[in-house]
């Protein structure tokens, strides 16, 4: 059935432009988009991968940033805060406070007082003054009853450690300072004083200094109360800020530690940040990290693989498009092959081979369907004497028109034209009775007539043809040859009868037309 089907096609092929099967070519080009696509998808998916990569080791390491800068700031503060533990229970010794100022000056202050970040360690009496000064036998002069690291002990006695805010020295040319202080109380727990040691910001400058965060990073210490102590990049003006109400500050305070992307209100800088509250310090260490230096590194690579795999991609595709370009030419190359080989290389009608294969299918279908089975043998009046009269090469000329002529008879899709031999033609009309048959016979011979073509030789005086039609009903008992042979006596009739005419080959009769 398919055989069929595809023979039908063809023949249809013969009267119309060249239609060729797309889809192998086509395929092969989407089947090369697919897997360049499918490659691309790969390459994005690692990409996308990498990128989350780099945004957590990003968090990982400022996270062990903000710990390495607890650990240290902690450790420091811990062995200020012992001195000056050391300071208050010296103090409570009678002994110790009944000697010179000298001898309790080595008696009271430790090494730590000499530590390099440590600017003063200072013991100062109920009203502000100064009375013990680790640097000096003679304390420097001042007062500091003012301060808040001294009014929050005269005012509660149960502060412990006190961490202040920023503030300018006044012993040391307003030196930028935090201090750490603890109170003093006599014997019957009245306030007495403090010790305090006061220490320089160029201690948390150094040690955040030194920590790298990229070009647009940012790592800052903060008091608890959303007081700035210290920024990298360093900025004067930024330390002693009150950011308490920035909400970054707010979610800093929110948990012990964490991080979080977003943009600085500041700069429009998106970061990363991550966040630790000292266990035993009111402080908070931040460290951002702008993710534009985060992702720098795989930007770059991205770009560039992206881009490798982008041309690779295209290349791939271009070379399926050629390809399938290729395969086309191929199978249209092999297909007018194959057309020129069943076709008539003069008429462009099927050839006899092709004839015969038409007439087996034909006659096949219509047995099954026990349908009226057709066919005309058309055959050129006195050719022999139109080539002798006009020439052979004119003879080819004629014998093309009127293989046109009777192609265009051909319209409905079972019906074919072959060129049978010389100046003789034959059309197949499968599912055509008699009268069908006879009119499209007829029609043939009266539009070869009709062309006018001069035959002096012609009892016409011009080109005629002289048609056999005969018709059956397909079946079991005959077989196409008889159709043939039927048409053929038709057409020897018609001849006989005068030529330029039709006659009717019936299984019953064998009457003119
Ligand atoms: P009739 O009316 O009885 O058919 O006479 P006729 O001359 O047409 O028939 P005949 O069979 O005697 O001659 C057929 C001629 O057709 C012979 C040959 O010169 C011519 N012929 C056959 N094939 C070709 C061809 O391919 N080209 C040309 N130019 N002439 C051909
Ligand atoms: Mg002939
Ligand atoms: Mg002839």
């Amino acid at each position: 059935m398919s055989k069929l089907k595809g023979d039908e096609e063809h023949s249809r092929a013969t009267r119309r432009p060249l239609r060729l099967g797309l889809t192998g070519p086509r395929v092969l080009f989407c089947v090369g988009l697919l897997v360049a696509l499918c490659m691309l998808g790969v390459c994005a998916t690692i990409l996308y991968q990498a990128r989350v990569d780099a945004l957590n080791r990003a968090r990982e390491t400022s996270s062990n940033l903000a710990l390495l800068a607890e650990r240290d700031i902690e450790r420091n503060f811990e062995l200020y805060d012992l001195s000056m533990q050391a300071v208050v229970e010296g103090l409570r010794d009678p002994e110790v406070r009944g000697s010179s100022a000298h001898l309790q000056r080595l008696a009271l202050f430790d090494r730590a007082a000499t530590a390099r970040y440590l600017a003063a360690m200072l013991v100062i009496d109920a009203s502000g003054r100064i009375i013990l000064d680790a640097a000096n036998d003679t304390p420097r002069s001042g007062n500091f009853a003012d301060r808040p690291y001294f009014t929050v002990h005269r005012d509660n006695p149960d502060v412990g450690l006190y961490v202040s805010d920023p503030y300018h020295s006044r012993l040391r040319d307003a030196a930028p300072s935090i201090a750490l202080s603890r109170r003093i109380s006599n014997p019957d727990g009245s306030f007495a004083g403090i010790v305090v040691i006061a220490v320089d910001l160029g201690y948390f400058r150094t040690l955040l200094g030194g920590l790298s965060l990229g070009p647009h990073g940012a790592i800052s210490l903060i008091g608890r109360d959303g007081i700035m102590i210290m920024r990298q990049p360093y900025d004067a003006k930024i330390i002693g800020r009150d950011i308490s109400q920035a909400s970054t500050f707010r979610r800093f305070r929110a948990a012990p530690e964490g991080s979080f992307p977003e943009t600085a209100s500041i700069d429009g800088v998106r970061r990363l940040y991550a966040f630790r509250n000292f266990p035993n310090l009111p402080l908070i260490v931040m460290v951002a990290e702008a993710e534009n230096d985060i992702y720098a590194a795989w930007r770059a690579r991205a770009i560039r693989i992206g881009s490798v795999m982008a041309v690779f991609g295209a290349a791939f595709v271009a070379v399926s498009f050629l390809l399938g370009v290729q395969q086309r030419n191929r199978i249209r190359a092999e297909a007018e092959l194959k057309m020129l080989a069943r076709t008539d290389g003069l008429t462009g009608l099927h050839n006899r081979r092709t004839l015969g294969e038409i007439l087996e299918q034909e006659w096949r279908r219509a047995r099954r369907s026990h349908r009226a089975f057709s066919l005309l043998f058309i055959d050129i009046d006195c050719f022999k004497s139109y080539n002798d009269t006009y020439g052979h090469q004119a003879g080819d000329d004629t014998l093309a028109v009127v293989a046109r002529c009777i192609s265009s008879n051909i319209r409905r899709p079972g019906d074919n034209a072959a060129r049978y031999g010389g100046e003789e033609f034959v059309v197949v009309l499968p599912d055509t009775d008699e009268a069908g048959a006879i009119t499209m016979a007829e029609s043939i011979r009266r539009q070869i007539s009709d062309l006018g073509i001069a035959h002096a030789a012609s009892p016409f005086g011009h080109v005629t043809a002289s048609v056999g039609a005969a018709c059956v009903q397909a079946d079991s008992g005959n077989d196409v040859d008889a159709v043939v042979r039927a048409a053929d006596r038709a057409l020897y009739n018609a001849k006989h009868a005068g030529r330029n005419r039709v006659a009717v080959f019936s299984e019953e009769t064998e009457t003119p037309a």
